[in-house]
């Protein structure tokens, strides 16, 4: 995620923060450097002036040329300033309706659809609400069907009407229907153009109109970077839209629409979509985003993530296990698996502070785990019981299974001695150790 201007940052940072002592001059550079990547990353021109000259207002306030540790004091300012400019703290949407309804508005292929079904699986499990998805795209059956295929993946009803042209019928009677069935949240999947244009306005205006919505949500392709902005002014314009929903963060975005949308329509990014899963949503944390811009990475998200995923009979079995010296590799796989589901892994070590830098340019894909799992699979059960019983034939014999080398499968092995290390120290009482490791 913005690995280009996280680097150009860093590196515009750099200068001052190996000084002890900085002078005026090194703060012009330093700030020119920073307005230099936002313009890169795409973030206009105007809100980056504003920014830098924002920066430096503060830093010759706060006497940075004079204190101890001017570097760190800079980046505590940029950071300070690049929370505000995404919004400042977090806002989750309004569900005081009831039922409460939720509209989607956006370009087509913004990833409103697949935003639509990520909200109600996200309402239905950490809400608890009962979320019904309506389709009003009337232009294009493809989308209604592919609603469909959404809401059966989460489990959500979805309302839809495929005889009827009218979009604003659909949504009332869509809500009626919720009012009926005990569904209290109603998320309504509207038409899309390619760019804006009169016709898709009027007609969501006009939904937005009859419906009333709690929430009216502006979908967009952070992708599509300075285009992202421009097109929210247009949607704002005439909808006066509650949020802003970023997708397709997961991919190679610059990150200027993340940046810059908030103090163009001064509208909350509520939420991001980092993926095409259905899990693939995040609440928008500006401050979160603003340390992970900067290469500080993201713990709490993190820490967030494992706990979601955590089994705690599995964790306990675990624990047991360790404290008898049993773990084995069938419980490595079974934390690998758990590891898995909480995301892309690229994504999740650069939650790791100093990681994302790192791992600039290098591919993490999905299945880095494929290798590892081949091998484990490879192995008889008494050996997955009894790690220690892997002498060289046995380590020829699962290379050979698995398609893998002898160096692979005893690295494997040292991996599986180091984590049943770590884990046996974070028994003891170490877990706050490593915490306070991974985040100096
Ligand atoms: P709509 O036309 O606005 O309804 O857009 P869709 O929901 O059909 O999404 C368009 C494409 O973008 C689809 O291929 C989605 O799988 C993909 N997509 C949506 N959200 C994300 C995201 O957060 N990350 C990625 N990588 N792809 C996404």
């Amino acid at each position: 995620m913005f690995d280009n201007l996280s680097e150009k940052l860093d590196k515009a940072l750099h200068v001052l923060k190996g000084r002890g002592q900085i002078t005026e001059i090194n703060v012009a550079e330093t700030m020119k450097e920073i307005r230099r990547a936002l313009l890169d990353a795409d973030v206009n021109f105007k809100i980056a002036k504003e920014f830098t000259n924002k920066v430096k207002e503060k830093a010759l306030g706060q006497n940075v040329l004079t204190t101890l540790q001017p570097g760190q004091l800079m980046v505590k300012i940029v950071k300070d300033e690049l929370t505000q400019l995404m919004g400042g703290e977090a806002e989750e949407i309004d569900l005081s309706g009831n039922p409460t309804v939720v509209l989607m508005s956006g370009l087509q292929g913004s990833g409103k659809t697949t935003f639509s079904g990520k909200l109600a699986n996200y309402l239905k499990k950490k809400k608890n609400k009962k979320p019904l998805l309506v389709a009003c795209d009337v232009y294009r059956p493809a989308a209604i069907d592919q609603l469909h295929i959404v809401g059966e993946q989460v489990g959500v009803e979805v309302y839809s009407d495929r005889g009827n042209n009218d979009p604003v019928a659909i949504a009332k009677a869509g809500i009626k229907h919720a009012k009926e069935n005990g569904q209290n949240v109603v998320i309504i999947d509207t038409a899309g153009r390619l760019a804006v244009d009169e016709q898709m306005m009027t007609e969501i205006a006009n939904i937005h109109k009859a419906v009333e919505p709690q929430e009216t949500l502006f979908v967009v392709d952070a992708m599509t970077g300075q285009d992202a902005v421009n097109t929210a002014k247009a949607f704002n314009d005439v909808l006066n839209f509650d949020g802003v929903i970023l997708t397709k963060l997961d991919g190679d975005t610059r990150g200027g629409a993340a940046i810059s949308i908030k103090s163009v329509v001064d509208k909350p990014i509520k939420f991001i979509g980092t993926g095409e899963k259905m899990e693939a949503i995040d609440v928008f944390h500006p401050s979160r985003m603003a340390d992970r811009i900067l290469g500080m990475g993201d713990v709490v998200s993190l820490v967030e993530r494992a706990q979601e995923q955590f089994d705690e009979e599995q964790a306990r079995k675990i624990q047991k296990k360790i404290a008898k010296n049993r773990f084995g590799f069938d419980d490595f796989l079974s934390q690998i698996q758990q590891i898995k589901k909480m995301g892309n892994m690229k994504d999740l070590m650069g939650m790791i502070p100093g990681m994302g830098k790192a791992l600039k340019g290098i591919d993490i894909d999905d299945d880095a785990f494929k290798h590892i799992e081949a091998m484990i699979h490879s192995m008889t059960p008494d050996e997955r019981a009894n790690p220690s019983k892997l002498n060289s034939s046995r380590k020829k014999r699962i290379a050979a299974g698995s398609g893998r080398s002898i160096q692979e499968v005893n690295q494997l092995l040292k991996q599986f001695n180091q984590m049943s290390k770590m884990m046996k120290m974070m028994q003891g009482g170490g877990g706050k150790k490593m915490m306070q490791m991974m985040q100096n």
